[in-house]
This record gives C-alpha cells, structure tokens and sequence, in this order.
C-alpha cells in the first residue's frame, strides 16, 4: 500500500503538478487541505428528489480557515523570493493564517485589523503566532486599501487574495471535492466576502474539467451578507455590516472575478440576513454535529432559503435544480473562532443542580 511519506502532505505536495511551485520551491505548509467532504443526510431530505448535499468541512485545516490553502502557497513564494516580512489586511483568519505559515517560514508578519471588529478567537490567534498587531480606525477595506500601499514597498510581500499565489492554493479545495466525489458537483454553494474563493473554486472546476478529471462544472451559487452585499447589490457597500464579520466586506478585491465566475457557471449571487445565518449555524451544529463560524453559516443559510423562502430568492440553479442533482456547500471557518456570537444571540444556561446522583437525574427528568 502507497504510504504518503510524513514529511510530504499538505496541498503543495498534493496538488503540486497543478501549482505554480518548482523542486526549489521552499514549501511552508501545516499538512493543510484533505478536509472531511461530509455527506449531510438531513439537508439531502430537505432537498429531496434524490439530491444529495455534501459539506466541506474547512475550519478543520490549521488555523481554522480555508485561508491556510491559500497561505501555505503565498508563504512558500514569498520564501522563494526571499521576502523577510509579510503583510495583510484581514477581517480574522487571513491574519490567523498568515501568522501561522509566516512565523513557520521564519518571517515576520503584519497585520492591519479594523479595530474592535475581530473576533476574540481570531485576534488570539493573530498575537500566538507571534505577529504585529496594527488596529486601525477603519474598516477591512481601509486596511487592504493601506496594505497595498505599504505592500508596494521592497520589504513587504503581500498576502492577501490579491495575492494570486493565495487563489492558485485555494482552488485546490475543488480538486479534492472532485478527486473525492469521482466528478465536479452541480451546484456549488459558498459564501462570499472578498470573493477569493469563489475565484478559487471556480478557476479548480475550469482546470479539472479542462483536463478531463471531470464531466461537469458546477453552478456556483455565492452568498453574501445582506448588511455587506456589494455584489448583490452591484454597488460599494461603505458601511458593511453584519454578524458574520468574516464576509463584512463592502468593496471585494476579486469582484470582476467573483461576477465571472457567477456568469460562466450560469450561477448566482444572493444575500441571506443576519437572522437567517444565525439560524443556520445553529441548525448544522444541533442537527449535523457542525460547528461554524457565522459567515460559513451563509451557504447553509442559503440553501435553506433558496428552499423554504423562495419568494424572496433570486432566479438561478437553486430554483430549478434537476433530481438527483449533487450539492456541495463549503463551511468556511470553525465555529470555535467566535464564540462570542452565538452565546450573545442565544442563551444558553447550565441546568443546575446539587452534587447527588439522585438530584442531578431529577434535574434530567429520569
Ligand atoms: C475569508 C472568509 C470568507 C470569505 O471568503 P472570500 O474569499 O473573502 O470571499 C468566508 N468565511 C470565512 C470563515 C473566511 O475566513
């Protein structure tokens, strides 16, 4: 039996004949990628007429997030270019990431945050990994906006999804959908922020299927916040707001790409309310055993509406689905990132009782 070597796994060593790496490529990888590909037998029902829905689980990869496939290639490039620091805006878990794959690589990292708009988790995770912390006043666009004039500068190698080095190993998350379900789902449903990886998803259908590795590309079906709905609404969001402050983007840097990736694929672009994503999460945790962050909650959120609210839905692949048509929804982020929003909008108290056996089973109701 083939044995990977322990030394050799992560998405470069995976899917390095598809990545813009050579031998001298330095890989700076976490064994990031291989994600569970979960199949969802309740949401498979909701949709019924044999359909079956898929979740890809990405807040299992190192740091929590889907950035890490995307910053194991940005690292690794920026080592080759013999860069000695790094430097992002972030809403969280790009900053998450890149501190983790930067101070692996022995470089130093830079991250501009939107002050008080991070997560407890992800600012934690920021400081571990041993990053400078800068908080502006200013929103993520103001940051990426300040990270690109300071990236243009010799010492910086910049790592967010302008990057293209980050889109080349984000697509490498619809090459194991498809290495792993034997072809390209139909629909694809994601959330949408700064639209990296709709990018990223799409341009992994495109190649796979341009090489044959697949019969089909999907419809990729995007959705965004409905306070931070820049491409819903075909216009700059310059307050974004919402729970989900992963997507809280009000100007996404991958915009033309994201509106070609919906057109080419004959998809679509919609927006669920805070409300509906808070549902959701809550949803796929107590019925599928799925712990997301809020943002990745969107997809979920919004297949639910595309098949319980469909008035309020926009035309597109998840109006007329075919039967017996495959669904892969990509949960984004772990929900361990931000505990704060879920314990916030629900309450959830102990039950309580003495330290007997016999008033702990009364509490329970035996
Ligand atoms: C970055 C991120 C998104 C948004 O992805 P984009 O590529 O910016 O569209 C969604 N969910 C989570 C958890 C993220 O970290």
């Amino acid at each position: 039996m083939f044995r990977q070597p322990l030394h050799d796994r992560g998405v470069i060593a995976r899917y390095r004949a598809h990545l813009p790496v050579s031998a001298t490529t330095p890989v700076v990888s976490l064994n990031e990628g291989s994600t569970p590909l979960i199949h969802s037998s309740r949401l498979s029902a909701k949709v019924g007429r044999g359909c079956e829905v898929y979740i890809k689980y990405e807040g299992l990869n190192p740091t929590g997030s889907f950035k890490d496939r995307g910053m194991t290639m940005a690292i690794s490039k920026a080592a080759e270019a013999g860069k000695k620091a790094v430097i992002c805006a972030s809403t969280g878990n790009t900053s998450a990431a890149a501190a983790a794959y930067a101070t692996r690589a022995g470089m130093e990292c830079v991250v501009l945050l939107p002050a008080g708009k991070i997560s407890a988790g992800k600012l934690a995770q920021a400081f571990v990994y041993g990053s400078k912390v800068v908080a502006i006043d200013g929103n993520f666009d103001d940051a990426l906006n300040l990270v690109r004039e300071i990236g243009a500068r010799d010492e910086f190698e910049v790592v967010n999804s302008i990057n293209p080095f980050r889109i080349e190993g984000q697509k490498t998350a619809a090459f194991e959908i498809i290495d792993e379900l034997g072809d390209a789902p139909d629909i694809h449903i994601l959330p949408v922020g700064n639209a990296g990886n709709i990018t990223a998803y799409w341009k992994g259908y495109v190649e796979y299927h341009n090489l044959a590795c697949s019969t089909k590309r999907p419809h990729m079906a995007g959705f965004q916040a409905a306070g931070s709905a820049p491409i819903f609404y075909g216009r700059v969001v310059t307050a974004p707001d919402t729970v989900a402050t992963a997507i809280r983007i009000g100007n996404p840097a991958s915009w033309d790409q994201a509106k070609a990736a919906i057109h080419d694929s004959a998809g679509s672009i919609d927006i669920v309310t805070d409300h509906e994503i808070l549902e959701a999460q809550a949803w796929l945790a107590a019925n599928e055993g799925i712990f997301v962050e809020p943002a990745s909650a969107a997809s979920v959120a919004g297949l639910l509406k595309a098949l319980e609210n469909r008035e309020n839905a926009v035309p597109g692949p998840l109006q007329n689905m075919a039967p017996e048509s495959t669904l892969v929804l990509t949960v984004t982020g772990h929900g361990l990132k931000d505990i704060d929003t879920p314990l916030k909008h629900r309450s959830f108290a102990p039950l309580t009782a003495a330290a007997t056996t016999e008033a702990v089973l009364r509490t329970l109701g035996y």
